[in-house]
């Protein structure tokens, strides 16, 4: 069976989009060469010791050392265990996987709870594939171009021989365009990528007798010297193999990849494919690059879900999850069975768990600073106090959403700083979670049971 691959261009190891806007500000864990937490840095405040930890999980997935493994972060709402994932996956860098979703993502009607765990497992893990590509280098020995090429108009046939003789491009109108462009002339060194005809000029070789214009020109032949050839290049490119399950599954076709409608994907294609990638690796033609998988509201899964996970973490080819859950100790749904977190004890047993803390008044306030700063709203000192102490009585991610409410109330009066007022018109019409829940009790009679 010959395995089709992406490039890495059409590889989206999709950095958790839904989850960016609210994290924007976080670009990595905010640690310094030491791996130590530095106070307030890549839009990390506080939680020194999760981040610290965060940080030796990281120097492990870099070494190749903690794939099969599972992580919790534990911690009450707002903490930033989530925010603590996407500074990890931040510093992971482009080439490692990072996929998240949510605990409750899994069950759809689409697909069984399995096949999405399975989906989900496998575009965290990457596959670099050496290879050869059809790069050819050569000199630029002969130009020919169709006489349709007149009058401005490129457009046409273009043929080009290198000092490979047995290499003759042709290239496409599109290619003409940038050639011409480029200027690439007959005793040019040039090196053309058959895959994607992306053509690289390296130089010149020796002096022609005559410039050539590609433009309206017809057949020009110039001399060949002696040329080295260097024939073949390799490049590394990562796919996850997720992606080359879509590709090689005959009932999806590689456009799924981008509708992201990848329905269920047959086992026996899977079994193939791990096999070739088996083989790569063997070969030396791949190296597996075990990434991340971030489960957030893990206590959502149910005990199926859980037993998958550690059966999945076995596997020859797993990556590492990273769980994280708000619950204490709570029924591990699909069992009457309580455990810490709703997670099984046998999962809890493998997994190295960090919890974060809440967050002190200092910190609360360099965060929402840092959060009006991203969302580009200007606060007044008093009214950055203010947020603060909603912050602290309510939850962080509460005062959050309040910054850009009070902007949008404080560009009503045709002002651009946010005040005071602005903030306490925004509190008394949003309710937090408790004045919810008390609000609900007293009007009780009103809603529907
Ligand atoms: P939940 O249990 O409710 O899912 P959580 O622990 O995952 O909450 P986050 O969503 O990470 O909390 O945090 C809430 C908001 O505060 C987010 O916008 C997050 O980016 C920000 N935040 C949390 N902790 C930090 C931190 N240490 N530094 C900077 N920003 C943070």
């Amino acid at each position: 069976m010959s395995i089709q691959t992406s490039d890495s261009s059409s590889s989206d190891y999709s950095k958790a989009l839904s989850l960016i806007a609210a994290h924007s500000h976080i670009s990595g864990l905010g640690l310094d060469e030491h791996l130590q937490p530095k106070a307030s840095s890549q839009g990390m405040v506080g939680q020194s010791q999760a981040r610290r930890a965060a940080g030796i999980i990281l120097k492990m997935v870099q070494n190749g050392t903690i794939a099969g493994r599972a992580v919790l972060i534990a911690g009450p709402p707002s903490t930033g265990k989530t925010a603590l994932a996407m500074g990890l996956s931040q510093s992971l860098g482009q080439d490692v996987p990072f996929t998240a979703i949510a605990g409750s993502e899994i069950f759809s009607l689409e697909l069984s709870k399995t096949e999405a765990l399975t989906q989900a497992f496998r575009k965290s893990i990457g596959v670099k594939i050496k290879e050869e590509t059809e790069m050819i280098e050569g000199e630029v020995v002969e130009i020919q171009i169709d006489k349709s090429i007149t009058g401005g108009h490129k457009q046409g046939k273009l043929t080009i021989k290198t000092t490979d003789m047995e290499t003759i491009y042709e290239l496409g109108s599109k290619m003409i365009e940038g050639l011409t462009k480029e200027k690439v002339l007959a005793g040019d060194v040039i090196s053309i990528d058959k895959a994607s005809g992306k053509i690289t000029k390296l130089g010149r070789s020796f002096a022609r007798s005559r410039d050539y214009d590609a433009m309206g020109a017809e057949t020009r032949f110039v001399q060949c010297p002696e040329g080295e050839l260097q024939k073949r290049k390799s490049v590394v490119h990562t796919v996850s193999l997720h992606e080359i399950d879509v590709i090689n599954s005959r009932t999806q076709g590689f456009l799924a990849l981008f509708t992201g409608d990848t329905g269920e994907i047959r086992s026996e294609v899977r079994d193939q494919i791990n096999t070739k990638v088996a083989e790569w690796k063997e070969e030396g033609k791949a190296d597996i690059v075990p990434g991340v998988l971030f489960i957030d509201e893990v206590h959502m899964l149910d005990i199926e879900c859980f037993s998958f996970i550690n059966r999945a973490l076995e596997d020859e080819f797993a990556p590492i999850v990273v769980m994280a859950t708000n619950r204490g100790i709570s029924k591990t749904r699909g069992t009457n069975y309580k455990s810490p977190h709703g997670v099984p004890l046998d999962l809890l047993d493998r997994s190295i768990i960090i919890t974060t803390q809440n967050y002190n008044e200092q910190e609360i306030k360099t965060i929402l600073s840092i959060r009006a700063q991203e969302e580009e709203v200007e606060i007044a000192s008093d009214g950055l106090d203010l947020m603060t102490k909603i912050g602290t009585e309510t939850s962080l991610r509460y005062a959050s959403n309040l910054i850009s409410v009070s902007q949008q109330i404080a560009q009503k009066r045709k002002s651009n700083t946010v005040e005071v007022v602005d903030i306490k018109r925004a509190y008394l019409l949003f309710l937090d979670s408790s004045r919810s829940v008390k609000f609900v009790q007293e009007h009780q009679p009103n809603y529907i049971d």
